[in-house]
C-alpha cells in the first residue's frame, strides 16, 4: 500500500546512505545497536546527533521522504556494512576465525578475475566484505531494524524510508555449510528479513526498501539459482508486508567504493521479471545513461507499481543542474503519470564515494529540478530551506 507516496505526486527521496559527519567517530564494532545505544554515552550522542543532522539536511534540501543515512553502518571499507551490518548479527552465521577472505564474491561474468587482480579496486572490496559461514538455521539474530528506524522517525513528522540489504544478496556472498543446497540457503534468508520487516512495518514504519533481487545483475549466469528462484525468494521476504506498509524495490550497477560494476549496464534481461516482484515501486539507476530504459521498465510494470528513477549519480562529483534534472522528468513523464513516478538518487551516497557537500547540493538539486516540473504540471511546490535566498549569508 502507499502508506508514504499516496498524495505525493513525484515524490522526491535518497536510495538511503549518506557519509557519516567527520566528528561520528564511534562504531558499533559487531555489537547489537540497541547495546551500544543504550548502554554508551558517547555512542549514543554521536549517533543521534549524526542521524539529527542528517535528517536536517535533507528536510533543508526539500526531500518528502527521509533517511537515517543508514548511520548504523560502522566506518567500513568501501561499504562493506551494507552486507557486514547484517552479516555480524543474523543468527546462524559465523566470522571464519582465520580472517581470511573469500577469493570471489560474485558469480558475475569478469568479476572473478577482476577480484583476483591486487591492483584492482574491486580486489580490495572483495577482500574486505570478511562474509560468514553459514553454521546454522539462519534468523534475524540482533538487526533492530525497527529501534533504528524509531530512533530516526522521532526526528521528524517526514516518513523515514527504512533500507535493507536483501537476502539473496547476503546468500551470495555468505559461504555455505549448513543448507543442503543455495535455494535452501537464500530461503532462509528471505525468510529471516520477512520477520524483521514486520517487525518494522509492525512498529509503524510506513516506507520499506528492499535491496535488491539478483535479477538485473547477473544476465542468467548464476549457475545452480535461477531467475525464478530468485523471483521467489524475493516475495517470500515480502510476503504479507504491503498490507502493512509500503515496499519498494531497490537496484543499481553497484556500489562498492562507488564503482559501478559492468560496462554499458542493462536491464534487459530483468524486465520480463520486474512486475512478478511482491512490491510497490521499483527503483532503477536513470541518472548516468539520461534515461535511456525508463520507457522499457515503466512498460512492464502495472499500474499498481509506482518506478522510482535515479536523477542524481552516487559515482560523480559533479553535481547535476536542476534543468538537466528536468529534462530527466519530463522524459519519464512521457511513459508514466505522476503519480507514478518517483524521484531519487540513483544509489546511496556514503560508500567512501561523493562527500557529504556533494551529497547536500546533490539532494537539492533533485528537489529544485522536480520543483521546476511541479511548476508546469501546476502541483504543489516543495519549500528548500538551503535554497531560500533570505537566509543567505
Ligand atoms: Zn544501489
Amino acid at each position: 500500500m502507499f502508506a508514504a507516496t499516496k498524495d505525493i505526486p513525484l515524490a522526491t527521496t535518497i536510495t538511503g546512505s549518506l557519509p557519516r559527519p567527520h566528528w561520528f567517530t564511534e562504531n558499533l564494532r559487531g555489537q547489537p545497536f540497541l547495546t551500544a545505544f543504550n548502554g554508551d554515552a558517547v555512542y549514543r550522542e554521536q549517533y543521534s546527533d549524526a542521524v539529527a543532522a542528517l535528517v536536517s539536511d535533507q528536510t533543508r534540501a526539500g526531500l518528502d521522504l527521509v533517511t537515517d543515512g543508514e548511520m548504523r553502518f560502522d566506518v567500513d571499507i568501501g561499504g562493506r556494512s551494507w552486507f557486514g551490518y547484517a552479516f555480524d548479527r543474523m543468527e546462524g552465521l559465523e566470522q571464519p576465525r582465520s580472517g581470511a577472505a573469500r577469493s570471489v564474491g560474485s558469480h558475475r561474468r569478469g568479476f572473478a578475475q577482476r577480484a583476483g587482480t591486487p591492483g584492482d579496486i574491486m580486489s580490495e572490496f572483495v577482500r574486505t566484505v570478511l562474509p560468514p559461514q553459514v553454521v546454522g538455521p539462519i534468523g534475524p539474530g540482533n538487526l533492530q531494524y525497527d529501534a533504528i528506524w524509531k530512533t530516526a522517525q522521532r526526528l521528524t513528522a517526514k516518513p523515514v524510508k527504512m533500507g535493507s540489504c536483501c537476502g539473496q544478496m547476503l546468500d551470495r556472498q555468505a559461504m555455505s555449510g549448513f543448507y543442503k543446497d543455495r535455494r535452501e540457503q537464500v530461503f532462509a534468508f528471505s525468510k529471516a528479513l520477512n520477520q524483521e520487516y514486520h517487525r518494522l512495518a509492525d512498529a509503524g514504519c510506513s516506507v520499506i526498501q528492499i535491496e535488491e533481487p539478483c535479477l538485473h545483475n547477473s544476465e542468467g549466469i548464476e549457475g545452480e539459482v535461477s531467475s525464478e528462484t530468485y523471483i521467489e525468494a524475493f516475495n517470500l521476504e515480502t510476503a504479507g508486508l504491503r498490507g502493512k506498509t509500503e515496499v519498494w524495490c531497490h537496484t543499481c550497477w553497484g556500489n562498492p567504493f562507488a564503482q559501478r560494476l559492468g560496462k554499458n549496464p542493462t536491464y534487459r534481461h530483468a524486465l520480463p521479471y520486474l512486475d512478478r516482484l511482491d512490491v510497490d515501486a521499483v527503483t532503477i539507476e536513470a541518472a548516468e545513461n539520461e534515461g535511456a530504459e525508463i520507457a522499457d521498465v515503466a512498460g512492464t510494470l502495472s499500474a499498481d507499481k509506482k518506478i522510482c528513477i535515479g536523477v542524481v549519480s552516487h559515482r560523480s562529483l559533479q553535481v547535476e543542474l536542476p534543468d538537466d534534472i528536468a529534462v530527466l522528468i519530463r522524459t519519464a513523464l512521457k511513459s508514466v503519470p505522476p503519480e507514478r513516478l518517483l524521484l531519487s538518487s540513483d544509489c546511496g551516497f556514503g560508500r567512501q564515494g561523493v562527500s557529504r557537500t556533494h551529497a547536500f547540493y546533490k539532494m537539492i538539486a533533485i528537489v529544485r529540478g522536480t520543483n521546476i516540473v511541479r511548476r508546469e504540471l501546476g502541483l504543489p511546490e516543495a519549500d528548500i530551506p538551503a535554497n531560500d535566498t533570505r537566509f543567505m549569508l
